[in-house]
């Protein structure tokens, strides 16, 4: 197991992308289920100021630093994680391995119609991926939509409702699902399926993907006040520490 570094009250796997989906892999081979997550600067601040969220974040079996705010927080605190983990790279390898193992898929999540163009482009990308089913992420019947991923025999559920809404989802549900492995997968749907894109790799080679969101996305920037925010409060914590 790898070791584990407390940044701001969440313990984070100090794992690379490839060890990160070397841990799933392990994870789909147990009987028991999984939750991963994600965490960014925006949850690790709301968690924070909420015990709950982040009883339930550090209660992940694999908790990756998904920003670029978190990995300088680390480096403030003198315990620098490997390397940023996006939660949509980490994604995508799951998926990989889902192709390459024959495990199944359930995507749960995104505007009705996002998951199933998800779906299909990452079928072009990932030939004999088998998908158990997929279903929006607007829904009231929590019981239903357990019932059809336990019916479907997934072995992976990607929860894609947002932060922190997919977190709490999952650690209400988590015993009643019968997958191996469920991850808290934010807009990642979007990405896949194009609806939303990523920043171009050199916003995202200087760390400044954030800042492309914010110019494309200009209503995220009450939001994205929680990395200003959580980059202060990390470094007065850190000096009263010293
Ligand atoms: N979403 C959803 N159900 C909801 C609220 C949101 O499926 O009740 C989806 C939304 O359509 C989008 C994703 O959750 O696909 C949230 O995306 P965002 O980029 O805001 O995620 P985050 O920044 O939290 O990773």
């Amino acid at each position: 197991m790898h070791e584990k570094i407390s940044i701001y009250g969440i313990s984070y796997n100090n794992v690379t992308l490839d060890e990160a989906a070397a841990l799933a892999e392990k994870m789909l081979e147990e009987e028991s289920n999984h939750m991963a997550v994600t965490p960014n600067a925006e949850i690790a601040y709301m968690a924070a100021h909420d015990v709950e969220l982040g009883r339930i974040i550090n209660s992940a079996d694999l908790v990756v630093a998904d920003g670029i705010g978190v990995v300088y927080a680390s480096r403030i605190y003198g315990t620098p994680v490997k390397q940023k983990v996006p939660g949509v790279e980490l994604g995508e390898r799951i998926l990989s391995l889902a192709a390459e193992k024959g495990k199944m898929v359930f995507f749960l999540g995104a505007k009705p119609g996002v998951a199933e163009l998800a779906a299909s482009k990452i079928s072009e990308r990932y030939p004999g991926i088998v998908f158990a089913g997929i279903r929006d992420g607007y829904f009231k019947n929590d019981e239903d939509v357990i019932d059809e991923i336990n019916k479907s025999g997934a072995d992976i559920l990607f929860v894609c409702l947002g932060a922190p809404k997919q977190e709490l989802w999952m650690a209400k549900n988590r015993d009643k699902l019968n997958v191996r492995l469920m991850l808290g997968l934010g807009g990642s749907l979007d990405s896949y399926a194009g609806t939303v894109k990523r920043a171009p790799d050199i916003f995202i080679k200087l760390g400044l993907e954030w800042f492309y969101r914010l110019i494309k996305e200009p209503k995220r920037a009450g939001r994205m006040l929680a990395l200003p925010k959580y980059m202060f409060a990390v470094i007065f914590d850190a000096m009263r520490k010293r």
